[in-house]
């Protein structure tokens, strides 16, 4: 059939394929609309619409805004392929689409390209239906293209967009969680270095509090040397028992005075004195001093392994280790038990050393202390090494124990383990890192040489403890010097005023009420600097803060004084030439 030759039916047939309700409304109400409205109707209708004979695949009709969108004249098109105007990326949606139209006599909505004369391409929207013959053979396809170029390039648009977001989207996720991880990570350093910062404040307060009541033991014990030495010095020759009991009390304060030089040691590092050491022997005679100590219901049994267990190590350090071992044993077995000490070699490997912190994989001695008392709960468990954590009754515990057994360990290059359970003992084993250096042999304690006497020289004491005072000045008397006492900073300032004369040396405490020895110092020398001084204190030197720096010319005798020390060093002071 030829274009521009067409029956009424035909045009009716064509125009029909336009859904549009007026449209068909005109149609079948062709009687009352002229030719030439349907053919502008048609010709100029918004959607492309284009006839095509199934057999050939040519098209045989189009309206003239097919021409305007697609750029060509009626006859460049007319009887063309219709395969010639799919754009070929979209060849197999279009076969899918003639099959469908084959099968059924219609398409709707097949979303497919043309190109247009000058090759651009265009997006359109199909529908078409068939004309049947009378035995219902498929002799036409009419079809509307709508132009859908705009709306599928705004789809692709967002579709873009829609993707670039979901990528930021993505990316910005992604670094939420690194920030989010990265502080989660911060927050637990944090929270370490506030776990640690509170620990070393602990350990600082506890310092503090050690030195003040290392202070407060080196006058007692200092009451005490000094009047055991003394009453030793007035027993006729023949008072051997006395004298050996006076001897007991002199050790034992001597003892007191290295037990608390020890406890002093573990909150400031590095004043243990380690050397090699055979812990067996030591582990011995500390189990023989345990029996006379502990009360009979409690049983100790002891298993020490039969070869060398050479450590370096603090004699005292270990003496101080036991003693708190078998305290907390007692007091966890109130009626009674079993207190079991183990000694024998043991290794330690990385991992064991990785998670106490410190300390080097190899062998140890392990020395354990076992008790079969109530045992401890995993909460308690866990805090035993925190400075002043005591389960124990107020006046009971410190609480520093095992923190002092730790820090002892810890400065010994070794571990502590802790095993316990509630109902079932606990054992807590010490390690100490073998060595195989020899043991040094042990010195017998040289007997004392008996000081040199004064010769009436007069002596200012400046020292704010009574009982100190006084076991001073019968010191010094009994040494051969004449002695006047002040009993703090201001008064000794007062009684050196009235007597400076005859005053050739000042032993002055340091910390006292009123005025301190270095301001008493300062005021007396400013006004006679020729008079000598010894500074005495129950601080070790580092530890005191007088407000007034430490004359260090001046010399200093740390409390307990040992009498024959203190006695020689008043010699040597008074005998020393002026330098000027
Ligand atoms: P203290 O003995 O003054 O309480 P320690 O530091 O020695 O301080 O011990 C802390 C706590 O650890 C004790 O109060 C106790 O609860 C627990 N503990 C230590 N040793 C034992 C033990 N052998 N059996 C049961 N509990 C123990
Ligand atoms: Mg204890």
């Amino acid at each position: 059939m030829q274009h521009g030759d067409r029956t009424k039916e035909q045009l009716d047939g064509e125009l029909t394929a336009v859904r549009d309700p007026v449209s068909e409304g005109a149609a079948q109400d062709g009687s009352s609309a002229s030719e030439e409205q349907y053919r502008d109707l048609y010709e100029n209708a918004p959607d492309m619409m284009v006839s095509v004979d199934p057999a050939t695949a040519t098209i045989v009709q189009c309206n003239r805004t097919t021409l305007t969108k697609l750029g060509y004249s009626r006859e460049e098109i007319i009887g063309r392929s219709i395969f010639d105007l799919y754009h070929p990326d979209c060849l197999e949606d279009v076969a899918k689409a003639f099959q469908a139209f084959k099968r059924t006599g219609e398409v709707c909505e097949a979303l497919l390209q043309v190109t247009c004369k000058d090759g651009e391409k265009i997006d359109v929207s199909l529908s078409a239906s068939a004309v049947r013959d009378a035995d219902g053979t498929i002799v036409r396809s009419r079809s509307v293209w709508r132009d859908v170029t705009d709306s599928r390039r705004a789809e692709r648009e967002l579709r873009k967009t829609k993707g670039e977001l979901e990528r930021r989207i993505a990316e910005r996720t992604e670094k939420l969680l690194e920030v989010n991880e990265k502080l989660a990570s911060e927050i637990t350093e944090r929270k370490e270095a506030q776990e640690a910062l509170r620990h070393a404040q602990k350990i600082e307060a506890l310092g503090r509090l050690t030195s003040g009541l290392a202070h407060d033991f080196n006058n007692l014990l200092t009451v005490i040397q000094t009047n055991a030495t003394l009453i030793a010095d007035d027993l006729p020759p023949d008072a051997t028992q006395t004298r050996s009991e006076l001897r007991d009390v002199q050790d034992a304060a001597r003892h007191g005075a290295t037990l608390v030089e020890k406890l002093l040691s573990f909150s400031r590092r590095g004043m243990l004195s380690l050397k090699p050491l055979d812990l067996a022997g030591r582990v011995e005679r500390l189990s023989d001093t345990l029996r006379r100590l502990l009360p009979a219901s409690i049983e100790i049994q002891s298993s020490i392994e039969d070869r060398p267990l050479r450590i370096e190590a603090d004699p005292d350090a270990i003496e101080q280790i036991v003693m708190n071992l078998a305290n907390n044993a007692r007091d966890a077995m109130p009626n009674g038990g079993i207190l079991r000490i183990d000694v024998r070699r043991a290794s330690l490997d990385e991992e064991r050393c990785r998670r106490q912190g410190w300390g080097t994989a190899g062998k140890y001695v392990r020395l354990s202390v076992s008790d079969s008392g109530d045992g401890m709960d995993e909460a308690t468990k866990e805090k035993i090494f925190e400075p002043f954590f005591t389960t124990k009754a107020a006046g009971e515990g410190t609480g520093l124990g095992m923190t002092i057994i730790f820090g002892l360990m810890k400065q010994q290059k070794g571990f502590v383990d802790v095993e316990s359970a509630v109902g079932r003992g606990t054992t807590i084993s010490v390690y100490f890192p073998l060595t195989s250096q020899e043991p040094e042999p042990v010195t017998p304690p040289q007997a004392e040489e008996k000081p040199p006497r004064g010769e009436g020289e007069t002596i200012l004491l400046i020292e704010d403890e009574e009982a100190l005072r006084r076991a001073g000045k019968r010191v010094l008397e009994r040494y051969g010097y004449s002695v006047l006492l002040g009993v703090d900073g201001e008064d000794g300032f007062r009684v050196f005023k009235g007597n400076s004369s005859r005053i050739v040396l000042v032993i002055t405490d340091i910390v006292m009420p009123k005025m301190s020895g270095p301001e008493v110092h300062d005021m007396i020398r400013k006004e006679t600097p020729d008079v000598r001084f010894i500074y005495t204190s129950g601080y070790s030197a580092n530890d005191i803060h007088s407000g007034v720096p430490l004359d260090p010319t001046v010399p200093f005798v740390s409390k307990p004084w040992a009498l024959s020390a203190l006695v020689a060093l008043v010699r040597e002071v008074l005998d020393e030439v002026p330098s000027r």
